[in-house]
């Protein structure tokens, strides 16, 4: 994929702007706070409808406006489109509106449509940080290619929602407990069919990303990936097979475990208690891997999620790499260039222009307050 334009209107700390692009690398560079990482989360705004770093959409108004838009024009191998996303004010109330050349759509019509991977310094969050960071990305990278995936994940969480309200009631008021089994039912065929879609994704996933954490090290490191299934009394289950994790497995999960589930008036077990298990050289990246390590692994996992997509549907997706140069070393910074290299069209801010070697196709953008200049 490859976008030719973007343009914003009252977004963050931009007024009016248009970018206009031809290259493969496109270097923002520039000041602090200038707006670099701003642009790329429009960027990411335009292809997801959410930010990268925030939950709430109202901080990317610009100060003091009611509303604002993101467009970017792009190329697919499905030909040339435009996705615009407005938010503005309606008698008083808040109104977001999704176009997808030109005709209005739902978010689940317009996930998908234009790929992005994007790498930040809160990736490292990605190792470090919750199981919930990693079931995010997972989720995120599976759903871009796989709109049935998306559309069970949105299905599962209604379930899990109204199966836990029903635990909640049986807790105060009691009453039968036969009414559980509907819900049980339901939630097991949606848990089977997302995890056995997780573990295929992560067969894929796992194979890329250690080829792509040995090429960052020159072959001195190995990185491996894999599924963490919560079970019953704190157990974790590693599914030695996908047909493991079958509806009548979560049954019987949930059947174990109805008393605890009632007691707490929540669901223990399923997808949405899940995690990924990262091991670098055997020992877990997490609790042993340095800054570096962590930060490579990271990347590592990112960049895999570039190769998967690639390998789904068949194209690249749009590359956002924010201060992403100056965290890694010299060998590690120039063996990333090697494996974008003219493939992936890519978006990388920088303070300092010289820290990319300069490539025959790059296109530098100079950021200062809000204003974009092509330099
Ligand atoms: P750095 O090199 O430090 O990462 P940057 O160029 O990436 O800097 P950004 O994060 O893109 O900087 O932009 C930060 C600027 O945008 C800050 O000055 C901030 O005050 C401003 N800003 C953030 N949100 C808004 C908003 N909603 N309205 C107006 N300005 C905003
Ligand atoms: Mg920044």
């Amino acid at each position: 994929m490859k976008i030719s334009k973007l343009y914003v209107v009252n977004f963050r700390n931009y007024n009016q702007c248009t970018l206009n692009v031809s290259s493969t690398i496109n270097v923002l560079y520039g000041q602090n706070a200038q707006g670099k990482t701003n642009l790329l989360e429009a960027i990411y705004y335009g292809s997801f409808g959410l930010s990268h770093r925030t939950s709430t959409e109202e901080e990317l108004l610009k100060w003091n406006c009611s509303e604002m838009a993101v467009g970017v024009d792009y190329e697919s191998f499905t030909g040339n489109h435009a996705i615009k996303i407005k938010r503005f004010k309606q008698l008083e109330r808040i109104k977001k509106e999704i176009f997808l050349d030109g005709v209005k759509v739902r978010p689940k019509e317009h996930y998908g449509s234009l790929n992005t991977v994007m790498f930040s310094p809160e990736d490292l969050q990605l190792i470090k940080g919750e199981p919930a960071l990693r079931r995010r990305f997972f989720d995120m990278q599976i759903s871009q290619t796989d709109p049935i995936y998306y559309d069970l994940l949105l299905k599962y969480n209604r379930v899990l929602q109204q199966r836990n309200k029903l635990l909640k009631d049986l807790r105060e008021f009691g009453g039968k407990r036969d009414i559980l089994f509907t819900w049980n039912k339901e939630f097991c065929s949606l848990a089977a069919k997302i995890t056995k879609k997780r573990l295929l994704a992560l067969e894929k996933m796992e194979k890329i990303a250690s080829t792509i954490y040995s090429s960052l090290t020159s072959n001195k490191e190995e990185i491996k990936v894999a599924y963490e299934l919560k079970g019953n009394s704190g157990n974790l289950v590693y599914p030695s097979s996908i047909d493991q994790c079958s509806e009548s497995f979560y049954l019987g999960l949930l059947q174990e475990r109805e008393q605890v589930d009632i007691l707490r008036g929540n669901t223990g077990i399923g997808p949405h208690r899940d995690d990924l298990q990262i091991l670098l050289n055997g020992m877990s990246i997490k609790s042993f891997g340095s800054q570096g390590q962590q930060r490579t692994g990271a990347l590592a996992l990112k960049l895999s999620q570039l190769e998967y997509v690639k390998q789904e549907i068949g194209e690249f997706p749009i590359l956002l790499l924010d201060d992403v140069m100056s965290e890694l070393d010299n060998q590690r910074r120039s063996q990333l260039l090697l494996f974008i290299d003219g493939r992936v069209q890519t978006f990388i801010t920088v303070n300092d222009k010289e820290l990319i070697p300069e490539l025959a196709n790059n296109a530098y953008f100079k950021i200062s307050s809000g204003a974009i200049e092509e330099a």
